[in-house]
C-alpha cells in the first residue's frame, strides 16, 4: 500500500459518528435524513452525516438556552472556564494527527498544512482566549462620587456560528473560543462539505468536561440548517464566515426574526501591489505565488489580483509562472504535495468556468486545465495553478472572487493608479504591498481600504491581531481581544447613595 493510501485509511478509521451533537450526545436528525460527505481527492463517499433541519436546530438551541440559563457555564468564574477550555486545548493538541487526517480527508487540504498549521493553529487560538478570559476587566465610570456606575461585559446567550469549508475547524474556532470563553452557549453549523472535524471536536469537548448543552453541532445544508439557525427567535447572535451572498442572507434572517446581532466575515479579492523598487524580485515572486496558490487559492484573503509596475511586469510574470509550474500537484495525503484538489468537483467546475471566460478577455499564460494529479478517476476536483496577464479593471476576473488557484495580473504606471486599482473592488479584506522604499510603504499602505495590509508579505494573520474587512467583505472582526466585543454586551449597574 502506498503511503498516501495508508494515511487515507488512518483517516477513515477515525471518522466520527455522523450524528448531530446536541446536549452532550450524538443523535440522528429528527427526519432521519442524511447527506454524504465526499473525499475531494478521490470523489469517494466518506460517510453519511445527519441532515439537520428546523426541528433539529430548535432542539439544539433549546439545549443551549437551558445550559445558558442554568449558569453552569455562563455564571461560573472566568478562571474555571479557563481551566476547562485549556483542558480541551490540551486534548486537541494530543490528537493533532487525527484531526489533521480528518480535515485533509474531508476537505482535500494537504496533510502537511493541516498537520503543521490548521490544527496546531486551532489549538493556539483556543489557548489564547482561554488564557485571556480572566484578564479582561470591566470599568468604573468617572462620575460624581455619591454614585457608582459599574460597566461589565455580559455573555449574549446563545450564539450561532455558521462557517465555511476552507479552514473548517480553524474558522469555527475563531468563533468558538471567544464565544465560549465569555460564557455563551453555542450551536455550530459547519459547512456541508466538511462536517467531520466539528463533530469530532464536540465529542472531545464533552470528554474534557464541557457541560452538556454548552456546545452543540447541527450538521446540514445551508438553506436548511443554516437558514433555520439564522431565523431562530432564541438565537442572540450569529457569527458567520462565508460568501458575501450568504452573509447578506443572514442580515435578512435577522431582520425577519428577532434582530439578532450578525457578524459577517465574507469574501475578498485582495490586491498585491508590486513596485519597481524591489531589489529581490525572485523573493517577491515566491511570496506572491504563495499568496494565491496556498490552499489552492481557497482563502478569503488570497492575493488574487497582482498589480505590478509596467517596468517589471514581464520579469515578475515570468518568475511567478515558474513558481506556479514548479508546484507539486497531487494527493493531499502525500507528504510532498504542495497543491491539492479544490473542495469538490462542483467547485472546480465553477473555477474552470471563470478560467474559460477569463481567457476571452485576458491572456492565459499558464494553467487553465485539470491538473494531472495521478488520482483515480482523473481527479475532477484538481485545477492547475493558473495565471492571466492583461486583466482589465472592468473584467469579471478583476472583480469576482474565484476562490481557486487563479491569479490575474494588471499593470500600473504610477502610485496613484496602483492605489486606485487596488481600491477598485467591492471587497476590502486584505492587501499586500511589495516595496523596498519605507516612505512608499507608509504612504501606500495607509490609503488601501483593507482590514489587513501586509508589507513585503502575504496574508499575515495571528490570534493577537483583528482579522476582518471593509465594504462587502463584512464588518465583523475575528481574533484578538476585539473579538470579545462580538460575544458580549455591555451592561451598566448604577449604585445610588
Ligand atoms: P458559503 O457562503 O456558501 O457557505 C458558508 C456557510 O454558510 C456554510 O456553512 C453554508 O452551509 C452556509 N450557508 C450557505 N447558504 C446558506 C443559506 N442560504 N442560509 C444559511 N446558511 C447558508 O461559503 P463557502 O463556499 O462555504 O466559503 C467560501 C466563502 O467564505 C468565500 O467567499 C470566502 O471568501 C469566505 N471566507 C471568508 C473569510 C473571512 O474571514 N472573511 C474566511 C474564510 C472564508
Amino acid at each position: 500500500m502506498t503511503a498516501p493510501q495508508a494515511a487515507r485509511d488512518r483517516a477513515l478509521a477515525v471518522v466520527p459518528d455522523g450524528g448531530l451533537f446536541i446536549d452532550g450526545a450524538f443523535a440522528p436528525a429528527a427526519s432521519g435524513a442524511t447527506f454524504e460527505t465526499v473525499d475531494p481527492a478521490t470523489g469517494l463517499v466518506i460517510t453519511g452525516v445527519a441532515r439537520g433541519a428546523e426541528a433539529d436546530v430548535d432542539r439544539a438551541v433549546r439545549a443551549a438556552r437551558r445550559a445558558f440559563d442554568s449558569g453552569v457555564w455562563s455564571r461560573c468564574a472566568p478562571a474555571e472556564r479557563k481551566r476547562v477550555l485549556l483542558r480541551i486545548a490540551d486534548a486537541l493538541a494530543e490528537r493533532v494527527e487525527e484531526f489533521a487526517l480528518l480535515e485533509s480527508l474531508d476537505g482535500g487540504k494537504i496533510l502537511r498544512d493541516t498537520r503543521a498549521w490548521d490544527i496546531p493553529g486551532t489549538v493556539a487560538i483556543l489557548r489564547w482566549y482561554a488564557e485571556a478570559v480572566d484578564k479582561v476587566y470591566g470599568e468604573v465610570a468617572p462620575i460624581d462620587p455619591s454614585r457608582l456606575a459599574v460597566i461589565t461585559r455580559a455573555p449574549l446567550g446563545v450564539v450561532g456560528a455558521v462557517v465555511p469549508w476552507n479552514y473548517p475547524l480553524e474558522m469555527a474556532m475563531w468563533k468558538i473560543a471567544p464565544a465560549l470563553a465569555t460564557g455563551n452557549s453555542m450551536v455550530l453549523k459547519p459547512a456541508e462539505e466538511t462536517p467531520l472535524t466539528a463533530l469530532a471536536f464536540a465529542e472531545l469537548c464533552s470528554a474534557a468536561g464541557l457541560p452538556d448543552g454548552v456546545f452543540n453541532v447541527v450538521t446540514g445544508l445551508g438553506p436548511e440548517a443554516g437558514r433555520a439557525l439564522g431565523l431562530h427567535d432564541d438565537v442572540d447572535a450569529i457569527a458567520f464566515t462565508g460568501s458575501t451572498a450568504t452573509g447578506k442572507r443572514f442580515m435578512e434572517y435577522s431582520g425577519q426574526s428577532n434582530l439578532k446581532a450578525v457578524w459577517p466575515e465574507c469574501g475578498g479579492k485582495s490586491a498585491n501591489l508590486v513596485f519597481a523598487d524591489n531589489a529581490d524580485l525572485a523573493q517577491v515572486a515566491a511570496r506572491a505565488a504563495g499568496g494565491i496558490f496556498h490552499c489552492s487559492g481557497q482563502v478569503c484573503s488570497a492575493n488574487s489580483r497582482l498589480l505590478v509596475h509596467r517596468s517589471i511586469a514581464d520579469e515578475l510574470t515570468a518568475l511567478i509562472v515558474a513558481e506556479a509550474e514548479r508546484l507539486r500537484v497531487g494527493d493531499p495525503m502525500a507528504e510532498d504535495t504542495e497543491l491539492g484538489p479544490l473542495v469538490g468537483a462542483g467547485h472546480a467546475e465553477r473555477v474552470r468556468g471563470f478560467i474559460s471566460r477569463g481567457a476571452e478577455r485576458s491572456s492565459l499564460v499558464t494553467g487553465g486545465a485539470v491538473a494531472p494529479s495521478g488520482m483515480p478517476g482523473g481527479g475532477a476536483a484538481f485545477v492547475a495553478p493558473t495565471i492571466f496577464t492583461g486583466v482589465a479593471p472592468d473584467s469579471e476576473l478583476f472583480a469576482e472572487e474565484v476562490f481557486g488557484p487563479v491569479l490575474g495580473i494588471t499593470v500600473f504606471d504610477d502610485e496613484d493608479e496602483a492605489i486606485a486599482l487596488a481600491n477598485r473592488s467591492r471587497y476590502g479584506l486584505a492587501a499586500s504591498v511589495f516595496t523596498d522604499d519605507l516612505r512608499r510603504a507608509h504612504r501606500v499602505s495607509a490609503r488601501l481600504v483593507a482590514g489587513t495590509v501586509t508589507i513585503n508579505g502575504v496574508d499575515a494573520v495571528d490570534v493577537t491581531v483583528p482579522f476582518g474587512g471593509f465594504k462587502q467583505s463584512g464588518f465583523g472582526r475575528d481574533l484578538s481581544l476585539h473579538a470579545l466585543d462580538k460575544y458580549t454586551g455591555l451592561t451598566t449597574r448604577w449604585f445610588e447613595a
